[in-house]
């Protein structure tokens, strides 16, 4: 083991902790311990939680006009160090850097959204209701809500949780994925520049244990999950049995479905993008094209002349297009899904493993698999790696079924230049999120972000209006107030009016 500690962040200090257990934190761009980071146990993750429960006292009273003042100075200095948190989602995840400002970008579009929380959390008022009844609805704070993210968005998809938690008047605890855990700490530390109390937004760095303790915790009142669908649905089931509310965002498999009438160019460069960017690991990434007819050999042969020329290399340098893989492991079990496929009878237009790469980096070259059939395990597992499966269908119908028949409903996307076929399309298909003409629908923070099916446990989808209502609970107020020309001390009110 070489590198720094990558400590826990609780009551606005760094703490590196006393857990008996770590884990190592690589560099997948040379395959290199480059930190470690504590694994916290129950005990530590019970002291992050008595901190932000104490913080909650005095964060909630807080006037909404100093809660969002903070939002829009942390906004700045998200966008001053874009750059800074980049370096570090890259250098840990080994995506390439114009993917890493992007996910701080797409990050930083949330915090925007929370700076409206003046407007936002405005409750409702019916005057009147009955004689000299009124009837109010306000939105008040759940009290310390916990979130547990990816290793795919280290910045993002925290940033799709806390800062709305946050300005709602909650305080947080974060527990990041313990892959990538360098960006949860710089985060951290612009919200204490911003002015946010200590203790109000905590990190409790770990893995299955921190998370199991969060779940349990009488502190906590609310959890947000996002990661793959098996610890999704663990989470939701422990979560809930806890009497908490809980909002798990699971896997994917996202279908790209192209019609005879599609532009080929068109779809060609969207499958290639949504197929390999971020090498694929992302919960919107297109795993499967479903052509349909003729459209198909004319389609494979131009996804496959642009996937070959996708230059793969180290996240930081400036011409790499895609990067390595986040750890060996996972390098190894995406590679395997290409030889049991030609094993099962499907057609291998590229093997991602026939490319050579110096060192002990975790890359992997792009694949393409040809007529895949849906009892496939390429089909049937999320894998999570440039690997794109092409499975050809007759018509529309027998497209509409695949998506019909998958378990997971996260996102999807149609290419035809017909509007009445895509209209259909949006109307039928059992998934959260559609695209048209547009391979991956990007997260966009004014619209709630979550599939259905097996990619969401719960009913809430992230961020956005849903995360408002997921992170307040609304008390109504019912008020009679007698009329003041019947009080007993002269007013000044006339006696009827
Ligand atoms: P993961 O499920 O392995 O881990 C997610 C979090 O759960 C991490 O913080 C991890 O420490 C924790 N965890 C892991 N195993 C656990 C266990 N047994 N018990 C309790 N906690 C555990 O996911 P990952 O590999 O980090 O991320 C990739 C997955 O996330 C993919 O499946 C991807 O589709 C999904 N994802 C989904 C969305 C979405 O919006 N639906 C977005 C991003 C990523």
């Amino acid at each position: 083991m070489t590198g720094s500690l990558i400590p826990h962040w609780i009551g606005g200090e760094a703490d590196p902790g006393v857990a008996a257990r770590s884990g190592d934190v690589f560099d997948p761009s040379t395959g290199a311990v480059s930190a470690s980071v504590p694994f916290a146990s129950a005990a530590e993750v019970d002291r992050a939680v008595q901190v932000a429960v104490s913080a909650f006292e005095t964060w909630r009273e807080v006037s909404l006009s100093r809660r969002a003042a903070i939002m829009f100075r942390f906004r700045e200095l998200l966008v001053a160090h874009v750059d800074d948190l980049a370096a570090a989602i890259t250098a840990e995840h080994g995506k390439v850097l114009s993917d890493a400002v992007g996910e701080v970008q797409r990050g930083i579009e949330n915090v925007e959204f929370a700076c409206g929380a003046p407007h936002l959390l405005k409750g409702a008022v019916s005057h009147q209701v009955s004689t000299g009844v009124d009837v109010s609805s306000l939105l008040q704070p759940l009290g310390v809500v916990a979130g547990i993210s990816p290793f795919n968005f280290p910045a993002m998809v925290p940033l799709w949780m806390f800062p709305n938690a946050i300005v709602c008047g909650n305080t947080f605890v974060l527990k990041p994925s313990e892959k990538d855990p360098s960006a949860s700490l710089l985060m951290a530390k612009l919200l204490q520049e911003a002015g946010l109390p200590d203790g109000v937004f905590n990190v409790v760095q770990g893995d299955k244990e921190a998370v199991d303790a969060l779940l349990s915790h009488p502190g906590i009142q609310a959890v947000s999950f996002v990661g793959s669908t098996p610890i999704a649905r663990h989470v939701y089931v422990t979560g809930t049995a806890n009497g908490k509310r809980v909002q798990a965002l699971g896997g994917a498999k996202n279908h790209m479905v192209v019609l005879p009438d599609a532009d080929i160019d068109t779809a060609a460069d969207a499958a290639v993008s949504a197929a390999f960017g971020s090498a694929g690991e992302r919960c919107m990434a297109v795993s499967v094209v479903v052509a349909v007819g003729e459209v198909a050999d004319p389609l494979v042969a131009a996804i496959a002349e642009r996937a070959a020329s996708v230059r793969v290399g180290p996240g930081a340098a400036a011409d790499s297009e895609m990067g390595p893989l986040v750890t060996r492991e996972h390098r190894d079990r995406v590679a395997s899904y290409v030889p049991a496929a030609a094993d099962g009878g499907a057609r291998i237009v590229l093997d991602g493993r026939d490319q050579h790469f110096d060192g002990d980096g975790f890359y992997l070259g792009v694949s393409i698999i040809d007529d895949v059939t849906p009892d496939m395990g390429c089909y049937r597992d999320e894998i999570f790696g440039p690997v794109l499966s092409v499975l050809r269908v007759p018509d529309y119908d027998a497209a509409l079924q695949l998506l019909r028949a998958n378990p997971y409903g996260n996102g999807t996307a149609i290419f035809t230049r017909d509007g009445g076929a895509a209209r259909r399309f949006v109307d039928e298909v059992p998934v959260g999120m559609v695209g048209v003409n547009v391979p991956v629908p990007v997260p966009v923070a004014a619209f709630s972000f979550g599939g259905w099916g097996d990619s969401l446990f719960g009913d809430t989808h992230m961020y956005g209006p849903e995360g408002l209502h997921f992170y307040t609970r609304s008390k109504v107020v019912t008020t009679r107030w007698p009329d003041p020309a019947t009080s007993t001390v002269d007013l000044g009110f006339p006696q009827s009016r």
